[in-house]
């Protein structure tokens, strides 16, 4: 288990379709308001993505793809060298 390994959703992206809910059996994501939810991070997997396959608009992103999300708009490079 880990306090630093947990998926990060963004909420605009986000369809509320609960597969991510539904599929990880360790009570990590809640639908709340139609949408998921991280509300349980340290019973989240070290490593594990898998409820990230079954979102299918890519709304679940993890610590170690911060270079996606900063290509996808998600977040703003502040070092310069992602524009
Ligand atoms: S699978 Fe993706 S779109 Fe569906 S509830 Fe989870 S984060 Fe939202
Ligand atoms: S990464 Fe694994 S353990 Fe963590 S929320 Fe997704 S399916 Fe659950």
């Amino acid at each position: 288990m880990s306090t630093k390994w947990y998926p990060f959703i963004v909420e605009s992206k986000c369809t509320g379709c609960i597969a991510c809910v539904e599929f990880c059996e360790y009570g990590v994501l809640e639908e709340i308001d139609s949408k998921a939810h991280v509300m349980s991070k340290d019973n989240c997997i070290e490593g594990c993505k898998d409820c990230q396959k079954y979102c299918i608009t890519k709304a679940i992103y993890f610590p170690d793809e911060l270079e996606e999300m900063i290509k996808d708009g998600i977040i703003k490079c502040s070092c310069g060298e992602h524009e």
